[in-house]
């Protein structure tokens, strides 16, 4: 028998309710295509908790995409910090740049263009185009691959090409002509609040009577759950060389993690190697210096996406050598006090703050 989709009904009670339900949130008060953008770039990665307070205080700084522009990478970088995920703010600032010459009403309009913008991957394109202009385009981030994969009681791998097509498939056909922008936000707001990943919330949901997982009680296992990976852990040491009231500070190069900011000079221990001959090596290999290694101030944990490492950070006296970019984009003697200027990852500002001045 064939599948049928969820009824013209069900998708009018999904926008009723998210019309009522939706959450204020500041970027859902405006239509402006540059905050919207700059809202999706900063949600790619980020939950909404943490980006209210970034994105409010992002716009007030750079408030059009023209001030975006003449901004330094320095200034948006340091806008940024605290955020993670730094790429998407060197892109956002190489589009403004990018689309400098043109009149500040002008704007990619549907989603196949905004995929043309630097750091803009499809879900944020169809976001934004069918928020800011209306285009009729399904969205399927993590909210909406949930919610989907559970009306449909999809059992194979929802983050798959195969998965995603049926998926974005089933968005496309219930998606009606008139006001896209609330049925997409009225899925990812289902997502986000009713149906999650644990415990849905089925019995409130203006989806169930269409929903095929919560007909047969299968919600827990849709999507399929993902095998979790082994996160590697690494050892890495870095060092605070002194000169008189200022302090040795190297910029990472701009295509690697974290490129553009700022850190304490040093790297990834090799395997056999103690923590202050890595500490040597790297100072020699990073910007040409020879170093006496002093003693350990402390180490600092942090997870990223892909790997997690513990931070050994340590006093260093400079032997030889002037400090030179060999491996960074920059090098500076920057002044303890003017360190706050520089924009750095989590743990290089922890560093600043426990162990500097
Ligand atoms: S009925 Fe339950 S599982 Fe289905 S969409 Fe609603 S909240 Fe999600």
């Amino acid at each position: 028998m064939a599948r049928r989709d969820p009824s013209r009904a069900a998708v009018a009670r999904l926008m009723r309710w998210y019309a009522r339900a939706a959450r204020d949130l500041p970027w859902r008060r405006t239509r402006d295509p540059y905050a919207i953008w700059v809202s999706e770039v900063m949600l790619q990665q980020t939950r909404v908790a943490k980006v209210i307070p970034y994105y409010t205080r992002f716009l007030k700084r750079f408030p059009t995409r023209a001030r975006l522009a003449r901004a330094s990478l320095r200034e948006v970088l340091r806008a940024w910090e605290g955020m993670g995920y730094y790429a998407r703010a060197r892109n956002l600032h190489r589009a403004a740049r990018a689309m400098a010459p043109l009149p500040e009403a002008a704007w990619p309009t549907t989603a196949e263009a905004w995929q043309r913008v630097p750091g803009v991957g499809r879900y944020t394109a169809s976001a934004i185009a069918s928020i800011a202009f209306g285009e009729v385009v399904p969205v399927l981030d993590g909210n909406t691959r949930r919610v989907l994969a559970r009306l449909d009681d999809y059992a194979g791998d929802a983050r798959s090409a195969r998965g995603e097509a049926q998926l974005l498939g089933l968005a496309a056909r219930m998606m009606p002509a008139r006001n896209p922008c609330g049925f997409n936000q009225g899925l990812m707001e289902l997502g986000a609040t009713l149906c999650t990943p644990r415990a849905p919330q089925c019995a409130r949901c203006p989806l169930r009577e269409a929903c095929r997982a919560n007909t047969r009680g299968t919600q827990a296992l849709r999507p399929r759950p993902r095998v979790a990976r082994r996160v590697p852990h690494l050892g890495v040491a870095c060092g605070i060389v002194r000169r008189a009231d200022r302090v040795l500070i190297a910029q990472r190069p701009a295509k690697a993690l974290l490129g553009g900011l700022w850190e304490f000079p040093g790297g990834k221990r090799k395997r056999g190697e103690t923590l202050a001959a890595c500490l040597r090596r790297e100072l020699r290999e990073e910007l040409g210096i020879r170093v006496r290694v002093g003693r350990e101030r402390g180490a600092l944990d942090h997870a990223y996406s892909h790997y997690s490492v513990t931070l050994h950070v340590f006093e260093c006296t400079l032997v030889s050598g002037t400090p030179c970019a060999i491996e960074a984009a920059d090098v500076r003697w920057a002044r303890a006090r003017d360190l706050a200027r520089y924009p750095m990852g989590k743990l290089d500002r922890q560093v600043t703050r426990l162990f500097v001045g």
